[in-house]
């Protein structure tokens, strides 16, 4: 069974999600923490829970979501797995976020590509990955079916009550519906939705109420 730990980092309110199984294995996905004391709640979390870090995974590139991508892959020793046409937006992180006033340490370009179909393993557990264009060109979910419930770590593509922008670089709203209809919301209903800002939420509650999704 895979554990999920939500923290809240940066402030953008980014949720960077720590996952684990009873092996203690843990991949981390979408590190946004940004300042030292972020930094430091997250270590200790992982310090004291006993875990071992065997992955970083970015289910899209933006500054919010990889502020502590450099300060991960230094300290575990771990390679950035995100979707090749995202990695633009990755390589361009500290550049972009100094345009915001946020000073960000570059992370590297030495990165693992993952595509449509990939399954990401740690521990005992597996998570697939689900190509979701829309938000970003590269945005991915990470999809663990074997769950009970189901859940995704859904990115910026889809939030309780909303939908991902589509006016930032390399947004585009038809391949959003195209997306969201046709993959995610075609996950079973009790499939929990871990998004990348805001509360969790269910693919049923989403698809009754959310007005996006009209
Ligand atoms: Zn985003
Ligand atoms: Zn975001």
């Amino acid at each position: 069974m895979i554990q999920i730990r939500t923290f809240y980092f940066n402030d953008l309110r980014e949720c960077t999600y720590v996952l684990w199984d009873d092996t203690n294995e843990c991949v981390i996905v979408d590190p946004g923490c940004n300042t030292g004391s972020e930094r430091e709640r997250m270590v200790k979390f992982i310090e004291i829970t006993g875990l071992v870090p065997v992955k970083l995974l970015n289910t899209h590139g933006h500054f919010d979501h990889v502020m502590g991508n450099a300060f991960v892959e230094r300290k575990w020793k771990l390679k950035t797995h995100i979707h090749p046409l995202d990695k633009p937006q990755l390589m361009r992180a500290a550049a972009y976020s100094e345009m915001f006033g946020y000073n960000v340490e570059q992370p590297t370009s030495d990165t693992v590509d993952i595509n449509e179909g990939d399954i990401i393993e740690f521990g005992k557990s597996k998570l697939k990955v689900i190509w979701t264009p829309g938000h970003t060109r590269g945005g991915v979910v990470f999809y663990a079916p074997e769950e009970k419930p189901p859940f995704i770590i859904a990115g910026d593509s889809l939030f309780a009550g909303s939908v991902g922008r589509t006016d930032l670089p390399g947004g585009d709203y038809d391949e959003l519906m195209d997306s969201l209809h046709n993959k995610i919301l075609k996950l079973e209903g009790d499939c929990k939705i871990y998004p990348g800002h805001g509360p969790q939420t269910t693919i049923k509650n989403e698809l009754e109420s959310n007005p996006y999704l009209k």
